[in-house]
């Protein structure tokens, strides 16, 4: 069996487009959606990151702000700058890029921007508002990876997961958003024995590990969904944590590395940007953004 490669560029695109029709109409209301990205210090894969969100929330027509500080900015100064923006009425959505510099308290940094703005969905009570089923801000990437599935399979209620990594970014929300949707999720981290087995048992798999071709073609049930979050560079280029040759004969569907998950993130940081300005301005929330 060959495997169907779920084209995650061209569903965000899709998705990007659908974006930029619903900004537009909000800007017929008078309301023009804005994110602000905050960067603090040079990391260079950082730095990539934030010109490609700025890039592409321009043009979905949304306002962006973009603000720098330096890597020995003290923690007090992007504090003050995340109280700026909280009560800044044109900034929609907060996003400080991660991983912040040593020094600084990354808890303190995320909970102090105003859960409303939070973006990312990192904020504590983002969290439990996720994870108790009310209205919450849902991390990018899980968004992403839930919206690829539901596209894929249509219901999900009853199917059997596995979520391989519990980070709070991606591994744990993955787990949330899945058992919201009513699959049977089992969340495996590097202490889970017999993964190969439970792999087997699945007929999804989300790969977050970061370890490259971690997961092997005969961890994968036939025809089961695979999708690979892992992003590592090696001297073969990017790949993905799902050897990707070995699973695409047995899987019925899986998202290659690059362009499967990754261009979903920041078209869900979009979709997110767009469902807080909906809520700040007492709008239904945006058709197909929200999970
Ligand atoms: P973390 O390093 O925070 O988490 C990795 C997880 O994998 C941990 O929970 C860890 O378990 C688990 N793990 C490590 N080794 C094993 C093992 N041998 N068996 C089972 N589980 C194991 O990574 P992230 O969640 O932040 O990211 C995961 C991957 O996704 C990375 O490649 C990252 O680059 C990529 N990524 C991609 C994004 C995108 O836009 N596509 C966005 C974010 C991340 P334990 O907790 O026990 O240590």
């Amino acid at each position: 069996m060959t495997a169907k490669v779920i084209d995650g560029k061209a569903f965000a695109a899709g998705l990007r487009e659908q974006i930029k029709l619903q900004t537009a109409a909000m800007i017929a209301q008078g309301i023009t959606p804005g994110l602000a990205v905050v960067l603090v210090g040079e990391d260079p894969a950082s730095q990539v990151y934030v010109r490609s969100k700025e890039k592409q929330t321009r043009e979905t027509g949304m306002n962006s702000f973009a603000h720098r500080l330096s890597a020995e900015a003290p923690q007090a100064e992007l504090l003050a700058l995340i109280e700026q923006l909280n009560n800044d009425p044109a900034v929609n959505g907060i996003l400080v890029q991660l991983p912040l510099p040593a020094h600084m308290d990354e808890a303190a940094v995320i909970n102090a921007i105003r859960p409303e703005k939070d973006v990312d969905g990192f904020h504590i009570l983002n969290v439990g508002r996720l994870a108790t089923g009310q209205k919450a801000m849902v991390p990018c990437t899980p968004l992403g990876c839930l919206m690829l599935l539901r596209d894929l399979l249509g219901d999900l209620s009853g199917k059997s997961a596995v979520v391989i990594g519990r980070s709070n970014i991606v591994g744990k929300p993955m787990a949330q958003l899945l058992l919201r949707d009513s699959a049977t999720v089992t969340i495996a981290h590097s202490r889970t024995r017999n993964l190969p087995e439970l792999c087997r048992q699945a007929d999804i798999v989300v790969a977050a590990v970061g370890r490259p071709n971690f997961v092997q073609g005969d961890w994968i049930k036939p025809g089961a969904a695979v999708v690979d979050v892992g992003i590592n560079r090696t001297d073969d280029g990017l790949v993905g944590d799902v050897d990707f040759a070995a699973a695409s004969q047995i899987a019925g569907a899986i998202t290659p590395v690059p362009g499967g998950v990754g261009p979903m993130t920041i078209a869900c940081l979009l979709a997110s940007t767009l469902t807080a300005t909906a809520r700040a301005n007492g709008l239904p929330d945006p058709e197909g953004l929200t999970p």
